[in-house]
């Protein structure tokens, strides 16, 4: 459910989502869109509709509740959740849901198999396998024992096998980046020299922008798809044109105000105004995902014109000097995330002001209601 209490905004544009997703095809493979949290926010069913019409056949979530939540929603297509089973009820809820499950430890697999032993048919798994991000998976050390078990298992069908990259937005970091690859090669062949017919997938969205040659049998791009270039600000940002982010942020101004010069803003004091001019008071606020580490950093569009944020950002309010935005009147929308013209602000910058990542962004923002175009 999100946040119901509060004035601010998501507008989600589909079809920008639609043209991502094209685009990302366009470089090679077969795109697996990522869809988990709630697809980074931007809504799970209505995105994965909209990409299904554009012909996705498989989205990978997070947790299993995910993959039931998509499946009850109406979605036919494929499901993989990259988490796999973590509570008890999750393992049998995979053969009711039809979803893949990601499985990366040896507990997780003799579990799953047990559940499988006393359900009707084989339900189709993944296996993960951890090249460099010491984080889920199996290592390239399990892969006989690991081969040897699941040849035995006539429950569990591997469909599946992948890795995650950790540094493929880090162009200095390249040569991390081919060691995994190389890892998860091998990893690949050992299947097919055992006669497991398993589709590959490695890349997520920097590595299906820069590497068409991890490409395999299908790709995972997330944040990509929401328009977010994990390459700004790098030498390869230019990698990331014609991606369009789908998520805009506004709220209403609620009041303005003239401010003389000496007159500080907000809590703390933090912001004294250095000549005389107006102030829009804005509903939107920490209590909406609106960081409060944003004060006298952020900066928001309103009638075309980029404002700062002064002083502290508070609970469900936030002050912009709109001294040099004329004419802005209550009931005017403050752009916090997007916007009309050449000055809409994008994700990657509200991250940096924000000190963090656009994912984080849109996770939190996206916790709003959300309206969809
Ligand atoms: C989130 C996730 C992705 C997508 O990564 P992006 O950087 O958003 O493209 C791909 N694979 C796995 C396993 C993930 O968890």
């Amino acid at each position: 459910m999100p946040i119901g209490y509060n004035k601010i905004e998501v507008l989600v544009r589909l079809g920008r989502i639609r043209s991502n997703f094209r685009l990302l095809e366009a470089k090679g493979g077969r795109v697996m869109p990522v869809v988990k949290a709630d697809a980074y926010g931007h809504g799970l069913w209505p995105v994965a509709r909209a990409l299904a019409e554009e012909g996705a056949r498989t989205f990978a979530v997070g947790t299993v509740e995910e993959a039931a939540d998509l499946r009850r929603a109406g979605c036919r297509a494929g499901i993989v959740s990259l988490l796999g089973p973590l509570d008890a009820w999750e393992y049998e809820a995979l053969w009711e849901f039809g979803a893949i499950p990601m499985i990366g430890e040896f507990g997780r697999l003799e579990e799953l198999a047990r559940v499988a032993s006393r359900m009707p048919g084989p339900l189709d798994i993944g296996l993960k396998f951890d090249t460099g991000m010491s984080r889920l998976g199996f290592s390239e050390a399990d892969l006989p024992g690991l081969l040897d078990r699941i040849s035995g298992l006539a429950g569990l069908r591997p469909v599946m096998v992948s890795s995650h990259l950790a540094a493929a937005d880090v162009p200095d970091l390249a040569g991390f980046l081919d060691g995994q690859a190389e890892t998860f090669r091998r990893v690949v062949s050992a299947f097919k020299a055992r006669g497991l017919e398993v589709e590959a997938n490695l890349a997520n969205s920097a590595a299906v922008m820069a590497r068409p040659d991890l490409a395999f049998q299908g790709q995972r791009p997330g944040v990509s798809l929401y328009g977010a270039n994990p390459f700004w600000g790098t030498d390869l940002a230019e990698l990331g044109q014609g991606l369009e982010p789908a998520m805009e942020v506004s709220a209403p101004v609620i009041e303005v105000r003239d401010v003389a010069r000496g007159q500080s803003v907000g809590y703390g004091c933090t912001h004294r105004v250095e000549e005389n001019t107006r102030l829009a008071v804005v509903a939107a606020g920490y209590a909406d995902g609106y960081s409060r580490g944003l004060s006298n950093r952020g900066w928001a569009l309103v009638r075309g014109v980029r404002v700062p944020v002064v002083g502290r950002v508070c609970m469900q309010l936030l002050m912009l000097d709109v001294g040099r935005a004329p004419g802005v009147e209550p009931g005017d929308r403050a752009w916090l995330l997007g916007g009309d013209g050449p000055q809409a602000i994008r994700p990657e910058e509200l991250a940096e002001w924000w000190g963090t990542i656009p994912y984080e962004v849109f996770c939190l923002l996206g916790l709003n209601r959300k309206k969809y175009v």
